[in-house]
């Protein structure tokens, strides 16, 4: 099978160390396997974007020795495909539009699952609406390389999901579904924050009659009180400057150990070796482990840590 991997970034901010473990995993499997590596800027909430970050991020990528094949795509410049796909659901009444606010769900049914209300009650036309995709009754088994196998109940746990938002924002379920087909991208290594939301793409890869990708969902990088590292908790940014230190800490939290001499090599030395000695079964089979900063900067001893 040909392999096409992908890293996809949001320009919510600079790449801190919980991507970079994305983009080194993804990009390691990728040309271990002699595949081709793609990079997705995923720009579709501008309210909640920097201005300048996706360059940034490129910039960095691009420091840290990361070499992507083709052009870059950003999926701001993609609605007409996301329209189309949405139209075809709607068509084929397997997405319908939602006028409800969270606080309405939450009165019906005291939760922040969605009771299929709009379904049968039609919201009138001029009413501005959010479009939710059905989901078939019955168990999704995703079958992960690193994660144990999980089995979802969609339509029990979540109900019908969100695919375009009220304000007309296209959600993240949908465009990395249809970016993923179009695209080609045979496997998805990314972080395990994002598993849980691996069963809703596959219903719509299911509805679109698109393949599914292989799915590796990566441990995440927490703080010592167990919440992700990102922007939100202030991870701090990755250093362009210095890239060593970062990518040998990132190849020993995902279990890979670079020998001591690795210390003095360049980034790019540093990632032949990844490919070179890239082993998906090291990797800990585990959603979240803690990290520091302060930790393993500079270190790569295995545990306990010097
Ligand atoms: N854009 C998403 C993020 O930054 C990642 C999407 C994905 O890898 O599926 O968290
Ligand atoms: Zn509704």
């Amino acid at each position: 099978m040909r392999y096409i991997g992908r890293f996809a970034p949001s320009p919510t901010g600079p790449l801190h160390f919980g991507s970079l473990l994305a983009a080194l995993a993804s990009y390691a499997d990728a040309r271990a396997r002699q595949g081709q590596w793609l990079v997705r800027i995923e720009d579709l909430d501008p309210p909640r974007e920097q201005p300048g970050a996706s360059a940034l991020i490129l910039s960095t990528l691009e420091a840290f020795g990361f070499e992507w094949d083709g052009e870059v795509l950003y999926q701001s410049q993609r609605s007409e495909f996301y329209h189309d796909v949405i139209d075809q659901l709607l068509q084929q009444q397997l997405a319908y539009r939602c006028s409800c606010s969270r606080k309405q769900i939450f009165t019906r049914t005291g939760s922040i699952r969605y009771d299929g209300h709009c379904l049968a009650q039609h919201p009138p036309r001029a009413e501005a609406c959010a479009i939710r995709a059905r989901c078939e009754a019955g168990v999704i088994r995703l079958q992960d390389a690193i994660q144990s196998t999980h089995h979802y109940d969609l339509a029990r746990a979540h109900g019908d999901f969100v695919i375009q938002r009220r304000d007309g924002l296209f959600a993240y379920q949908l465009a990395v579904v249809v970016d993923d087909a179009l695209q080609g991208i045979s496997h998805v290594v990314r972080g395990s924050d994002l598993l849980d939301e691996t069963p809703c793409q596959i219903q719509l890869q299911r509805y679109l009659g698109y393949a599914q990708p292989a799915y590796a969902h990566i441990p995440v990088a927490t703080s010592a009180s167990g919440q992700k590292l990102s922007k939100q908790t202030h991870a701090p940014a990755l250093d362009a400057l210095n890239p060593v230190p970062a990518l040998l800490a990132a190849l020993e939290f995902l279990g890979q150990h670079p020998p001591a001499e690795l210390r003095d090599a360049s980034a790019s030395e540093l990632l032949r070796w990844s490919i070179e000695h890239w082993n998906m079964e090291h990797i800990p089979k585990t959603r979240g482990l803690p990290w520091s900063a302060g930790q393993g900067g500079l270190c790569i001893c295995t545990a306990p840590p010097c």
